[in-house]
């Protein structure tokens, strides 16, 4: 490639981006550190137009890194709840911490010091650099990447550790001389990526409009503008199966917070049993098991507890729904089990607690099971009107 195209490529990109970009989205145009990282982590795995809707509530519930910080986990996974990847909120809340105690409060410009907290890698740290203080950082995330890659037909896998030096070093290396460019340079980087050079409809494939560097763009030139960056072949998603028991009593459910570092970690779900591997031989489950079967199936989910005693004040368990769920990288199948409790039992667990489903607002819960036990709540309001 040639050096005045390396060193024409950030002006013909924010010349670009003043036409064709994107403007006036509620995360654009900060300068403040906090607005920034959050908008970067909230857009990581989720769709921009969920953003949209999200992101202006977040900032609302927690306007500034103190005030995140301030608050319990659990506030922040209630108001996390339907964007998924939870770790992403408990980072969120554990490095708004560390700015506070580390940094009194002040994000750190340098980007290496941002690599430094908690759930911030490398390419966030250039992007919080480059929006909020026009650091000479650059971001390497996945668009960025494929632009780079059929820019200079980079044709090996790019998780290979010279490869990926490789395109830090071309990242670095395209960024704009003057300081002052770097938040516009970023943001166009980003939408250049989202919406012309995207993974299966390029502009210069659609034909919708010219890309302003399909003349010097090596994938184009070459005919491989669908065939990088090169893909990796993935393995199917192998697929579990487990049991959830649906415990009520009156306007209460039984719930259980799970592990922190689990997935779903630190939400409130139902007890569950341990996943297996989901098998033909144990899709076949009976509506309504036996007493012998029941107490087996309790003893599974609620271990530690003294089943027998809660067993007897329970109604015989009814197999309710079963519900997919899919994760990245696997899929679950949970079996829903409901029962009703005479009373609200006393559990050893402290993790294991009645919930008031008139609060349920009030806890972070996996969306299926939100989805579920609203649908409860909602029962509970007709019943009550009619
Ligand atoms: S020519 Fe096509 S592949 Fe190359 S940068 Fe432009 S849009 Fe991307």
């Amino acid at each position: 490639m040639s050096k005045s195209f390396l060193d024409q490529f950030a002006d013909r990109l924010i010349a670009w981006h003043q036409r064709d970009g994107r403007h006036g989205l509620p995360w654009q145009g900060h300068r403040d550190p906090y607005a920034v990282w959050v908008s970067e982590i909230m857009l990581q795995q989720t769709q921009v137009a969920t953003v949209l809707e999200r992101y202006p509530r977040f900032m609302k519930r927690f306007p500034t890194v103190k005030k995140l910080a301030a608050v319990n986990i659990d506030e922040v996974l209630a108001e996390w709840a339907g964007l998924g990847y939870y770790s992403r909120a408990r980072n969120l809340h554990a490095c708004a911490k560390q700015v506070v105690e580390e940094f009194d409060g002040h994000f750190p410009k340098d980007p290496l010091l941002l690599e430094k907290l908690k759930g911030i890698g490398r390419s966030t740290a250039g992007a919080i650099a480059a929006f909020a203080f026009e650091e000479h950082a650059p971001i390497l995330d996945a668009n960025v990447k494929r632009i780079l890659a059929r820019l200079f037909a980079i044709d090996k896998a790019l998780q290979e550790k010279a490869v990926t030096d490789e395109l830090w070093a071309l990242a670095k290396r395209l960024l704009p001389k003057s300081a002052k460019s770097m938040p516009t340079y970023t943001q166009a980087l980003m939408d250049f990526g989202a919406t012309w050079c995207t993974a299966r409809k390029p502009v210069c494939i659609s034909g919708q409009q010219r890309c302003p560097f399909e003349k010097n763009c090596q994938a184009n030139l070459n005919d491989q503008v669908l065939l990088l960056p090169k893909k990796i072949s993935k393995a199917k998603s192998p697929e579990f199966i487990c049991n959830m028991v649906l415990l009520r009593h009156g306007d209460f459910v039984l719930l259980q917070k799970r592990p922190p570092k689990a997935i779903w970690g630190g939400l409130w779900s139902l007890p569950e049993s341990e996943w297996i591997a989901r098998q033909p031989v144990n899709l076949k489950l009976s509506h309504s098991p036996s007493k012998t079967s029941s107490l087996n199936l309790l003893t599974t989910v609620l271990t530690g507890e003294n089943v027998k005693d809660l067993f007897k004040q329970c109604s015989p368990l009814l197999h309710k729904e079963e519900i997919r769920h899919v994760f990245t990288h696997r899929r679950l199948w949970m079996q829903i089990w409901e029962s009703h409790s005479q009373e609200r039992y006393c559990f050893v667990d402290p993790t294991l607690q009645w919930i008031d489903l008139r609060k349920l607002g009030q806890y972070g819960l996996p969306q299926p099971i939100k989805l579920l036990l609203q649908g409860l709540s909602l029962a509970r309001d007709v019943g009550t009107k009619s």
